[in-house]
């Protein structure tokens, strides 16, 4: 395995050049755009890593998975589907749009902006520190580690530039979606956004999920196996946003992307994988990241499809 990922960092290397890095959030473009890393956590929880595995970045979008296996945690199915659907979208992970033309106004997916918010609302907790604990310990047990951090420079950068998703929120507030303080939840959804992780903490989360809810690491039992397979089969359809039918095709596995340039995605039964690739494609996906992904499914034969 070593040698595989090796040889595959160094032959993707080249992608690098063609993606751009976040700017929209000031403090990302600080970003180093021509890393690229990899780790792989079988579900025996032997680790492999590569390149630049050990690079630290910020969850961004992928903390959408964790918040949403502790929303359906603490909600049935049926409370849940009443406030976001799990639909694919054609349109961009901020999209406003969508929330007035379709689906009842409901957020189309927990795996967007949207969605991810109204799922942090629906998570156990009297206080908004209570739900952010809530997930940001089911984070550090899915990650086997206990000393995440959120990056506090990227929290503060998200949370002076994030008018988009306070529209979404506030939007949202206004039919009934969320009915809590927006500025304390997009406060939740911010730190969430911003915890600093590298590739070996995302393969750790992806390894749970691969292992129906059970850590590869230590052997503890996080979620059951119904919400692992809700979990994934959202990923499939909606976890690369509008790229996500072709992130099906062409590496075939339950993923999220973060525009922080992480990729995580979970072979069932086999092993979770973390990417980092600071550069993305114009969906916001890491270009490299996605590239290292469709050459390692092909060459391991992993595609779940
Ligand atoms: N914090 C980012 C945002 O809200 C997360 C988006 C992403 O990773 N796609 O815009």
């Amino acid at each position: 395995m070593k040698e595989i990922i090796d040889r595959l960092i160094e032959k993707n290397r080249k992608w690098v050049k063609y993606g751009q890095v976040a700017t929209y959030i000031p403090e990302l473009s600080k970003q180093d755009p021509n890393l690229l890393g990899i780790s792989i956590c079988d579900i025996k929880g032997n680790k492999f890593n590569a390149g630049d595995w050990n690079a630290t970045f910020t969850l961004q979008s992928i903390a959408k998975v964790p918040s949403f296996i502790c929303a359906l945690q603490d909600n049935t199915l049926e409370v849940l589907s009443g406030k976001i659907s799990v639909a694919p979208t054609a349109d961009g992970f901020n999209s406003i749009e969508n929330l007035e033309t379709k689906n009842e106004k409901k957020p189309l997916n927990p795996m967007i902006n949207s969605g991810a918010i109204a799922a942090i609302s629906m998570v156990r907790g009297k206080t908004l520190e209570e739900k952010f604990q809530r997930i940001f310990q089911m984070i550090k047990k899915m990650a086997g580690n206990e000393n995440l951090k959120v990056n506090e420079a990227v929290y503060k950068s998200e949370k002076e530039t994030g008018d988009r998703n306070r529209s979404l929120a506030y939007y949202m507030k206004s039919t009934g979606i969320i009915d809590i303080n927006v500025e304390d939840l997009l406060d939740v959804y911010f730190r969430l956004c911003s915890i600093a992780v590298n590739c070996q903490d995302v393969a750790g989360v992806a390894g749970v999920l691969a292992g129906d809810g059970k850590s590869p690491l230590d052997g503890s039992v996080l979620f059951d196996a119904q919400t692992a397979k809700i979990a994934k089969a959202v990923m499939a359809t909606c976890g690369m946003y509008d790229g996500s039918g072709e992130f099906a095709v062409e590496v075939g596995l339950p993923g999220k992307s973060g525009v922080g340039g992480g990729i995580m995605a979970a072979v069932p039964k086999r092993m979770g994988i973390g990417v980092l690739g600071p550069a993305l494609d114009r969906k916001g996906n890491s270009l490299a990241g996605w590239k290292l992904l469709q050459e390692l499914s092909e060459e391991l034969n992993l595609s779940i499809f």
